[in-house]
């Protein structure tokens, strides 16, 4: 009756300003905008470089259950609700990376963040230099949010994904391999950066210049591990997945995360 679609409009218009968010972040050309695009429509379109910060609506589909749902009835009309969320494609270009960890310290109702890497361009020493000080970069900004929080109890826990994308491709290093590499190339950012070798941001990322100095994870000097950011509420897991080609395990793994998570 009119009451019920009355109550359905209202909830309609004001459901969004609380959905989760996810932000969507990486290297330039590791298929974000591949990914966003399949995630909110069910197939990839063709791509162009992003700059602008583009935000969709994902609908969660019904293979997957989100977390705060998990005791519910799959007939219960009210689980309807929590299966929607936002997903922020935020530009990849290293000179707009201030703009990405910006979009990712703004957002509201963050929940998590998806880092997505070519997992194939990896075994490339450049590719992996540019993602893990990308990655090292955004995990810094964490662990600062965790760290200069307000109140007592601290931020909320923001866990990472870090997609390996085109695992359909026979050249991509597996889950534990892009891991591993990229625990590797971080504690090498980390020192390096310490040392202040490696002011990327100068001239071209001036306002991620700044904090720098700070140490990311453990205290130490040995081997950075991912591990080490669960300390700041940050869970980091690598999945692999693909989102275009027949041949790869698609993005069911990934959804299954976002569900995790919501
Ligand atoms: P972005 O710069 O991170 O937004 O990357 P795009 O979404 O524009 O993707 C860059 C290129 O990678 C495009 O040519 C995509 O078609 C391709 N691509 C994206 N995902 C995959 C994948 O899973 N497998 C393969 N083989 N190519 C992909």
């Amino acid at each position: 009756g009119a009451p019920l679609l009355l109550h359905m409009y209202i909830y309609r218009q004001r459901a969004p300003a609380s959905l989760p968010n996810f932000v969507l972040l990486g290297p330039s050309a590791a298929g974000k905008t591949a990914l966003l695009t399949t995630l909110e429509t069910g197939q990839p379109r063709d791509t162009h470089p992003t700059q602008a910060v583009h935000k969709a609506t994902l609908t969660l589909p019904q293979d997957y259950t989100p977390f705060s749902a998990r005791y519910r009835s799959v007939n219960d009309p009210s689980a309807v609700k929590g299966r929607q969320a936002y997903l922020t494609d935020t530009p990849g270009h290293g000179k707009l990376r201030s703009a990405a960890t910006a979009t990712m310290a703004s957002a509201a109702n963050l929940r998590g963040l998806v880092f997505v890497v070519d997992a194939a361009a990896l075994a490339s020493p450049a590719a992996l230099s540019q993602a893990a000080e990308f990655l090292h970069d955004v995990l810094l900004a964490l662990q600062r949010r965790y760290t200069s929080a307000k109140t007592s109890r601290g931020p909320k826990a923001c866990p990472v994904l870090v997609a390996a994308n085109k695992s359909d491709l026979f050249t991509a290093l597996p889950a534990q391999l892009v891991r591993a590499q990229l625990e590797a190339e971080i504690t090498k950012v980390r020192s390096a950066r310490a040392k202040g070798i490696l002011d990327v941001g100068v001239g071209e990322d001036a306002d991620a210049a700044a904090p720098d100095a700070e140490w990311l994870g453990d205290g130490g000097e040995g081997k950075f591990e991912f591990r080490q950011m669960e300390e700041v509420n940050v869970v980091v897991d690598v999945v692999a997945g693909s989102v275009t080609g027949e041949e790869g395990p698609g993005v069911g793994a990934w959804w299954e995360w976002i569900a995790g998570q919501m």
